[in-house]
């Protein structure tokens, strides 16, 4: 069956049934029996659908969990109140004192400070391996436990390649956990490229009407067992009401996953021809670096392109002069977004983009016209 009718159908009872399944607000599951409660806790230790305590989810939270592990095409799958809390119950569940762990450069920001300001007083260290880095090997160190890879990276949309990174890692039994908030259970699929584990923050693509905050792990094999041992160690769930509207958005994820590439690619390839553009990144782009393995890897792109104005352009004017790009903090909802990058040191100044673009859903005609006369404004 296709994904696209997938997407229908996920968490359908028998019928006569709801097609959507309904919200289970619940803490305490009565049970008839000590003996019946005994049972339940004895299942849920390898069966994630069953329902037992609130804590556990219930059929809401369930019905969304089995359809991104679907997706995804793992073993288990483990939801979190937040993509970011998310991030943190990977790095929990596989790091002690004393480990070291790898992240990709460019990695989601708040990945890197969990690691500088958290893990670091845990003693626990970490280390950045530049993006196009294809052998782990000179990287790894009799200590390290775990990788954290992201394609594209976070904000120069450059594509690593990770089969060959998860291959290497997998020869010193370093575990490889992989952010795909950009593919969002649709255009990458990290679990089949090599990964052990895929995180995505749902906040974005999965429920994309920018009203729900959640985060989902999926993972196969045996890091499935670890993960949920940590998981439910730690009391992390999603509530009911934020499962159901992730899995009422994931209905139209493969429609709306068209337009939002359509309309990046629109702006990306528009932004590439214009005088006061110097740069563009975007992976279908052939000048944005990893484009050939984001060509070989990946089914398609989203919305996001990033960019860098020629010299003597102020880069907040232009975003400020933009009507139909408000500036906010995240992405992957139904609307335009645009946001001002923090200035990053390391890399050369041409290698820095300046502004991060959403497209939404918009007519593309009317992006394109607002782009333009912002443009034209502080050129
Ligand atoms: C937004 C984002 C996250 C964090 O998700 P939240 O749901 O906002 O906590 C993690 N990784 C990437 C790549 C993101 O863009």
């Amino acid at each position: 069956m296709h994904r696209d009718t997938k997407l229908t159908r996920y968490g359908r009872g028998t019928l006569p049934s709801a097609a959507n399944p309904g919200i289970l607000r619940a803490s305490t599951i009565l049970h008839g029996s000590v003996a019946a409660l005994k049972e339940t806790k004895a299942k849920r230790e390898d069966d994630d659908s069953v329902l037992s305590y609130g804590r556990r989810g219930t059929t809401t939270a369930h019905a969304l969990a089995d359809a991104i592990r679907d997706l995804e095409g793992g073993d288990g799958c483990f939801l979190y109140p937040s993509g970011v809390a998310a991030i943190a119950g990977v790095l929990g569940a596989f790091l002690r004192p004393g480990d070291h762990v790898l992240l990709i450069e460019d990695v989601f920001h708040h990945t890197l400070t969990y690691c500088e300001q958290h893990l670091k007083s845990m003693g626990i260290s970490m280390s950045i391996f530049p993006w196009d880095t294809t052998d782990l090997t000179a990287f790894i160190r009799p200590e390290t436990k775990l990788a954290v890879l992201e394609a594209p990276t976070s904000n120069t949309l450059r594509t690593p390649d990770l089969p060959a990174l998860c291959e290497s890692a997998h020869a010193h039994g370093v575990v490889t956990a992989t952010d795909n908030t950009y593919g969002s259970g649709w255009h990458y699929r990290p679990l089949e490229l090599g990964s052990d584990i895929s995180m995505i923050s749902g906040t974005k693509y999965l429920s994309g009407h920018a009203d729900t905050m959640m985060g989902a792990v999926v993972a196969k094999g045996d890091c499935v067992a670890a993960l949920r041992h940590h998981t439910h160690l730690g009391g992390q769930l999603l509530a009911p009401d934020e499962a159901y509207a992730c899995l009422r958005g994931m209905r139209t994820l493969s429609l709306r996953m068209e337009r939002h590439e359509a309309n990046g690619l629109a702006i990306a390839r528009w932004l590439d021809e214009r005088r006061e553009v110097q740069r563009v990144w975007h992976p279908a782009l052939p000048g944005t670096p990893g484009h050939d393995t984001w060509t070989r890897d990946a089914s398609g792109t989203n919305g996001l392109v990033s960019l860098r104005l020629c010299d003597g352009i102020d880069a907040e004017a232009f975003v400020d002069a933009l009507d139909l790009f408000p500036v906010g903090s995240s992405w992957g909802g139904f609307e335009s977004l645009a946001i001002l990058l923090p200035p990053s040191s390391g890399s050369a100044p041409d290698e820095r983009p300046q502004v991060r673009l959403h497209a939404g859903l918009e007519h593309i005609d009317d992006l394109i016209a607002d782009l333009e006369l912002a443009l034209e404004n502080v050129a």
